[in-house]
């Protein structure tokens, strides 16, 4: 194991300040992440199996979107919007499970197969695109950014089946809900390595050794670390960087969007925090911190003052939200296996 460059990406990511304000955030969503590996299970993410061709996916994002605001005819406009002679959203056909992307500038890669994933992934790069930050690269983007995405995918996935059956509307969630238990894993193991760099400067395998001999033996997090370990730290560097700042965005969408799908189900007219938040995320007019003062003022689990704040009621009622959701998953792979 190339421990020295291990030592490097950790040194670069927290000595430089380059990750202040992620680190800052780390320490609540480390509560997050305690959710997930608390009710851990594995299974294997599952295939679509109709064909859907991409025009009938755009038209049921248009349908969907249509309901909300102005949303349908952005999503038009956008659709035809051009720069420099060329379409800013470009559609690309992969069977890969290729990531689809919004970059900071307006550009729009979606990725699609053909199937009903297709639906949720524009519609998901959409709302990053309504989202956009005109003037500045937002920072509670990096944290907050993907809860009006997720949300808004559970209330698609309602609007889909009206059209689609049961069983292929569902696995968009059931994959989303698998990929965020594997991204809590990577950030908990980057949780402990840069812990054990603080503390001793330096990450090597005696190092580690030391640190899970002291572990109990019959723990969890020992039964769980023993086998990690190796593999993250090989991500790491195969990846050249610590991703937690990338994936924390995800753990918290994830939770939040449980949460607010629940509150939207009670009462329609929470999607208004939902459009607020979205404008938020791109607003051009406002300061970072009346931003703020708006977001503390929605029903969210969390709030904000230096850095995000999740209340220990929160965590219990996103602890709940999760683990109906991981036994409907549970309850589902159990019907499929029959
Ligand atoms: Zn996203």
């Amino acid at each position: 194991m190339n421990y020295d460059f291990l030592n490097l990406i950790l040194e670069v990511s927290i000595d430089n300040n380059i990750l202040d304000d992620e680190l800052k955030n780390l320490e609540e969503i480390k509560k997050l992440v305690a959710i997930f590996l608390n009710y851990f299970i594995t299974c294997n993410i599952r295939n679509y199996t109709k064909k859907i061709d991409l025009n009938e996916s755009i038209d049921n994002v248009y349908g969907f979107l249509k309901q909300f605001d102005d949303y349908g005819d952005r999503f038009l406009n956008i659709l035809r919007e051009e720069n420099d002679k060329k379409y800013t959203v470009s559609f690309i056909k992969d069977l890969s499970n290729k990531q689809s992307y919004t970059n900071i500038d307006g550009k729009v890669n979606i990725f699609y197969n053909e199937s009903l994933r297709d639906s949720y992934t524009i519609m998901h790069e959409f709302i990053h695109k309504f989202s956009l930050h005109k003037n500045k690269i937002s920072k509670i983007e990096n944290i907050i950014g993907e809860v009006p995405t997720i949300t808004l995918e559970h209330l698609m996935k309602n609007f889909l089946l009206k059209k689609y059956p049961y069983d292929e509307v569902i696995i968009n969630k059931h994959n989303d809900l698998l990929a965020s238990m594997d991204k809590s894993i990577e950030i908990y193991t980057e949780i402990i390595l840069i812990d054990l760099y603080k503390k001793n400067k330096r990450v090597d395998d005696i190092i580690i050794n030391n640190f899970l001999e002291d572990l109990d033996k019959s723990s969890f997090e020992y039964q769980f670390l023993n086998k990690t370990l190796p593999f993250a730290i090989k991500k790491i560097i195969e990846n050249k960087h610590l991703s937690f700042y990338v994936h924390m965005r995800y753990i918290l969408g994830t939770l939040t969007s449980i949460y607010l799908n629940d509150k939207i189900k009670k009462d329609s007219n929470k999607i208004e925090d939902l459009i607020t938040l979205i404008n938020i995320l791109g607003n051009s007019d406002l300061t970072y911190k009346n931003d703020i003062k708006i977001l503390n003022q929605l029903d969210l689990p969390f709030k904000f003052e230096e850095s995000i704040i999740i209340p220990d009621d929160s965590v219990k009622i996103l602890t709940k939200g999760y683990q109906k959701e991981v036994d409907n998953l549970k309850k589902y792979q159990r019907y499929k296996i029959k």
